[in-house]
């Protein structure tokens, strides 16, 4: 229900967190985040239960200081609040990390073709698919954004996805169909949120993203195409409301 995604030099672990919370009004009941370091590992952590829970763990257990993450609060529609359906999901054996907000109305056949190619599943949510799809295209193409771009045309429904691959350390990936993502633009990074609370503690100045849109971010850069890989033209505004 929640979407951040951070690419810069803070510890994304601390962005993640402290953007979660501030979408926590937007209720939830599990969550969840990954992050990737310098040295190309991909880390996750997720739980069922509130922020806390989480939060909790990461102190007790703390994850890499890596400056690549996203994170997601998850409101079940498909597979009850277990730390399993918790997202992120994987996919390309572990080294993909994927968040999902809203509903794949189309999962139930693309997870047959996934399981008829070999694949077996980790939890009971639409959202799997998505990241197991987005593994084998990383797989075949090198290219997170290429990855993407060629699954989201086989989704049918609502979909914010955000992912993060460890063989592109500095790289975060996020689309949007009829679901909602907004870009926060820093200086040397640059922010995904699902509203613009998850960032205005670090940054005012932001970009939309438009219906059936993609976004690939960098610490330096940030690049909107179309679900066809055509660049679109974008709009940026302040967020002028108290942080
Ligand atoms: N449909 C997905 C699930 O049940 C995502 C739900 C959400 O938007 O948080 O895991």
């Amino acid at each position: 229900c929640g979407i951040v995604g951070y690419v810069g030099t803070r510890a994304s672990v601390d962005v993640l967190l402290g953007g979660l919370k501030r979408l926590e009004y937007r209720g939830y009941d599990s969550a969840g985040v990954a992050v990737i370091d310098a040295d190309g590992t991909l880390d996750t952590r997720k739980h069922a239960g509130k922020l806390g829970v989480l939060r909790d763990d990461l102190e007790a257990t703390p994850l890499s200081r890596g400056t690549t993450g996203i994170g997601h609060t998850r409101w079940a529609t498909h597979g009850g609040p277990t730390d399993e359906n918790a997202h992120p999901h994987l996919g390309d054996a572990g080294k993909l990390a994927l968040i999902h907000n809203g509903i794949i109305e189309n999962f139930g056949e693309l997870k047959a073709e996934l399981a008829a190619a070999g694949h077996t599943f980790s939890s009971e949510t639409d959202s799997e698919v998505a990241a197991l799809l987005v593994g084998d295209a990383y797989r075949a193409t090198g290219d997170l954004t290429t990855a993407m771009l060629q699954v989201v045309g086989r989704l049918e429904g609502a979909f914010t996805l955000l992912a993060v691959h460890a063989d592109a350390p500095d790289v975060v990936v996020g689309a949007r169909r009829n679901s909602p993502l907004v870009i926060g633009l820093g200086e040397g990074e640059n922010f995904l949120g699902s509203d613009v609370a998850a960032f205005v503690e670090f940054t005012r100045h932001a970009m939309e993203i438009g219906q059936d849109q993609l976004v690939t971010i960098r610490p330096g850069s940030v690049e909107v195409v179309d679900f066809h890989g055509n660049p679109v033209e974008t709009k940026t505004f302040e967020v002028n409301w108290d942080a």
